[in-house]
């Protein structure tokens, strides 16, 4: 990176988690994957902090090496850890977007640190930052992931949102012409937001994402479109010169198309389409991510009453048809391929974070994927989300050995994932955040 970046104490891209030389077999396991293949009886060795081999029951299986390295499955699923595409880990499980903004700096870090935690406990080993409420809370989280400091899945740190005066995230009122109580950073004109872009680059972010479409519960409308096309290339156009990721908030049809005519990867929401939208969507599938939100649309309208979001009031009527349509739009791309990923924007009081793979199960109840479409969309699709696709999201050879070990079997019902105590061991990086409880005493020592 450019050498006037701010990187704070512990630098942007810290790491060295590695095991050495040392190797660990999992034996006896069904290993699932994540190709698409169903699963099949095997056994993997992970040689510092990838994949060494990965070895089908039938064939010459590799009974060497140290019994003190060896994890006995006992035929259960060894499977890619999880990634959340749209995670917010500065959301702090707080009944709304106010009490998440108000929340004190101090408090907030700390937060953060345990959602982190909370998060990797869940069995996710990866997530995409979706927009922090302050501007250096995922930052700082990232750098203290990376550099072995806490435990937390590997993570891309966004910033808060860049939004358009009067647009999503935009709270200043008229006689408190001060921007803290932002969840947005306002900019207006290209210029403005060239030095709001750069800026977030300067304190460290990955993701630049940019707010296009509204939000019901804000009182902008889910498809109302706020920044000019002069704005939006310009954020892209700053983003790109720094080899950062974009992200947008886009429920709109006209949004969608703006990611799409920009090269925005990472499409938040993809509520709302029309044949276009779609058309152009698909002929660009390779570059584009969309990642709903769905559990956040259900659990708004329909679970959210006893922090006064009523089922039949205007709200949550408005989120019902936004899900309709999202359930509607969700269905379409399926069919034409393009690449949809978990991530519901869990940490409100509603959608909790250490929940979040509930999404597998609304994907294939709401949307029609398949058990194995579902884990795809929460493994494969997530290592390519990360930038890692070659490296990440699979179990195969020379992979980064990020796995989990599952008391179950998700093809059958993806539910058992959201059973903390069915996810038997986590790893990543080649190290154990939870070790199985038969593992070899020297194994069990957490990362
Ligand atoms: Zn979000």
């Amino acid at each position: 990176m450019a050498d006037t970046e701010f990187t704070g104490w512990s630098g942007r891209n810290g790491n060295g988690n590695g095991n050495g030389d040392n190797t660990i077999t999992f034996s006896n396991v069904r290993i699932l994957d994540a190709t698409g293949e169903e699963p099949y009886l095997g056994e993997v060795t992970v040689q510092g902090n990838r994949i060494k081999t990965v070895t089908r029951s039938g064939s010459s299986m590799n009974w060497g090496g140290s019994s003190d390295r060896r994890i006995d499955g006992r035929g259960m699923t060894l499977m890619p850890g999880l990634c959340d595409a749209h995670l917010h880990l500065s959301w702090n499980n707080a009944p709304g977007i106010d009490p998440i903004q108000m929340m004190p700096l101090e408090e907030h870090t700390v937060n953060c640190i345990l959602m982190a935690k909370l998060l990797l406990d869940s069995g996710f080993t990866s997530g995409c930052g979706a927009a922090a409420a302050k501007p250096r809370l995922d930052v700082v989280i990232r750098n203290a992931i990376n550099a072995g400091q806490v435990p937390g899945p590997r993570y891309t740190a966004a910033g808060p949102e860049l939004t358009a005066v009067g647009g999503l995230g935009d709270a200043t009122l008229p006689h408190i012409p001060h921007e803290g109580l932002n969840l947005g950073i306002v900019c207006s004109g290209p210029e403005d937001v060239r030095r709001k872009v750069r800026e977030l680059m300067k304190w460290g972010v990955d993701t630049i994402k940019i707010n296009l479409s509204g939000e019901e519960i804000t009182g902008m409308g889910a498809e109302e479109n706020q920044f000019s096309d002069e704005e939006i290339a310009m954020a892209c156009k700053e983003a790109k010169n720094r080899g950062r990721k974009l992200a947008a908030h886009a429920r709109s049809k006209e949004s969608i198309k703006k990611c799409v005519e920009f090269g925005i990867e990472r499409i938040y929401h993809a509520s709302f389409h029309d044949e276009e939208a779609l058309d152009m969507l698909e002929a660009n599938k390779d570059k584009h991510f969309v990642a709903p939100g769905i559990a956040w649309l259900i659990n708004t309208a329909r679970n959210a009453a006893e922090y006064g979001i009523v089922p039949g009031t205007p709200i949550t009527i408005a989120y019902e048809r936004e899900l309709e349509h999202a359930i509607d739009t969700m269905q379409k791309m399926r069919k034409r391929g393009i690449r949809i990923l978990i991530g519901g924007d869990y940490g409100f009081a509603w959608t909790p974070h250490g929940t979040n793979a509930k999404d597998l199960e609304y994907f294939v109840d709401m949307i029609g994927f398949t058990p194995m479409e579902a884990i795809q969309a929460a493994t494969k699709y997530g290592g390519q989300i990360m930038g890692m696709g070659e490296e990440l999201g699979q179990i195969k050879e020379g992979y980064l050995a990020d796995m989990l070990l599952v008391d179950g079997d998700p093809v059958r019902d993806v539910r058992v994932l959201q059973d903390h105590s069915r996810i038997v061991a986590i790893m990543k990086d080649g190290k154990f955040h939870k070790a199985p409880e038969n593992a070899p005493a020297g194994l069990r020592l957490s990362a």
